[in-house]
């Protein structure tokens, strides 16, 4: 905080699609897409419009016994576009509370249908569910999270599957996923205390964009049948098209039993979020007045007016944009570009899972050894890309981006010849 007070702040006042202005009138690169959150760019006129509609009526109303025509219309859209059997959907405003949502559901639908051990949680080194206590303690990342430890309930953790760094010591693909082993013992001895696992499929985000090897998330949504355990899918970096498809699940055509959606719901303009479920989960919570088996949670701006507005925008631009199709191009511009930057003296690995990259940052390409922390080696490397006009924003050694689905192929090259440029600078 200390150095950080003593830079100058950059202060944003304007952006339009993949860009975003400074006070003194310079343009960069929004190579994180706001962090994760941008979709169909900045300033698009659809959602634009949708909101200045939607303030024209009302701009909130509570959803606490009421409803509203935005969050109802949303509500079926996103039914319609989740992975099968998701029929269900609870409002929030942002990740965290989506994913305490859907950890508070899974307990309480254990103590209604009588397993009343039920009350722990699994979850995966490196993981990042937000930053509320429920979201820590299911959270996997030292750096952030060891400090609260005292503060936290008990969950039990399972290896990353990390393959540039495997924490069993095994080398894909001839481990056959051995971390699916581990993490199996650790579900079978405790099975009968777990309510649900928790994971961010396909790619563990905040933990360094860590991509899962393929057939794992398959493999553990058949660990969770075999033990009775229920899925949470924490989709709030993954959903909406980051992955390249609407829904990162959808890649291994696995239903989770919750899904936690926020960042890009809105396409990156208003804070929302929305926890999804099958009937069953759903029907657990019904009885009459007295029996009190609803679930006690509710948020102010739960579904408010003008982010459901926003997010039906958003909806709709993928449809009409066709922005899914369109993306599968630029995913293999941004691949091709990227093996370039894999092949960079200091870059020991490069992680993609369509428009989500991490470029991790080595001091010796051929031991894997890291760069110390005093060195400031990423943020070095962000330093120097944005002044080169391109915002970018490091994990630990690791160099994220996550431009806006909405990016053109020559501003992805731009985006990957600023970063090759800026890493060289710095590391060579
Ligand atoms: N889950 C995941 C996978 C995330 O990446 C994040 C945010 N980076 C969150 C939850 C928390 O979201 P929020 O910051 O909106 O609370």
């Amino acid at each position: 905080m200390k150095e950080w007070a003593k830079e100058n702040p950059l202060i944003i006042t304007e952006g339009r699609g993949t860009f975003l202005k400074d006070i003194t009138g310079k343009w960069y690169i929004d190579g994180v897409s706001s962090i994760w959150v941008t979709v169909h760019g900045h300033r698009k006129k659809e959602i634009d419009d949708a909101i200045k509609c939607q303030v024209d009526r009302i701009s909130h109303s509570t959803l606490l016994g009421l409803t509203n025509p935005p969050a109802a219309t949303l509500a079926g859209m996103l039914v319609k576009i989740a992975p099968k059997g998701l029929s269900r959907v609870f409002y929030s405003d942002n990740g965290s509370t989506a994913v305490e949502i859907g950890l508070k559901m899974a307990y309480q639908f254990w103590q209604h249908k009588g397993k009343k051990g039920k009350t722990r949680f699994v979850f995966l080194n490196n993981s990042y569910h937000g930053d509320t206590l429920g979201a820590v303690s299911v959270g996997g990342i030292e750096l952030f999270h060891n400090i609260f430890s005292p503060l936290l309930f008990k969950s039990y953790k399972i290896p990353s599957p990390f393959c540039y760094r495997c924490e069993i010591g095994k080398v894909y693909p001839s481990c056959r996923l051995s971390c699916l082993k581990e993490a199996e013992k650790k579900i079978r001895r405790h099975h009968r205390e777990i309510a649900a696992l928790i994971l961010e499929p396909l790619m563990q985000g905040a933990g360094g964009m860590i991509a899962s090897p393929p057939g794992y998330l398959r493999g553990m949504k058949r660990l969770c049948s075999k033990y009775n355990v229920l899925m949470i899918a924490d989709e709030v970096a993954t959903g909406f098209g980051r992955t390249g498809k609407m829904f990162a699940c959808e890649h291994e055509k696995v239903s989770p039993d919750i899904l936690c959606l926020a960042k890009g719901i809105t396409g990156g303009y208003l804070p929302l979020a929305a926890t999804l479920t099958p009937e069953r989960i759903f029907r657990a919570f019904l009885g009459k007045y007295k029996d009190l088996k609803t679930f006690f949670h509710g948020h102010t701006y739960t579904g408010n007016q003008l982010a459901c507005a926003s997010a039906i925008a958003n909806l709709n631009v993928f449809k009409k944009e066709k922005t899914l199709q369109k993306m599968q191009k630029k995913i293999e511009t941004l691949n091709r570009e990227l093996g370039k930057i894999e092949k960079l003296k200091n870059v020991g690995d490069v992680r993609q899972k369509g428009f989500m990259v991490g470029i991790e940052l080595v001091k010796d390409k051929k031991t894997g050894e890291s760069y110390p922390i005093e060195e400031k080696i990423s943020w070095n490397v962000c330093w120097k890309a944005r002044e080169k006009g391109l915002i970018i924003r490091p994990l630990g050694n690791v160099i994220v981006l996550m431009p806006p689905l909405s990016i053109s192929h020559h501003e992805l090259k731009n985006l990957t010849r600023i970063t090759a440029e800026a890493i060289k600078e710095v590391t060579e």
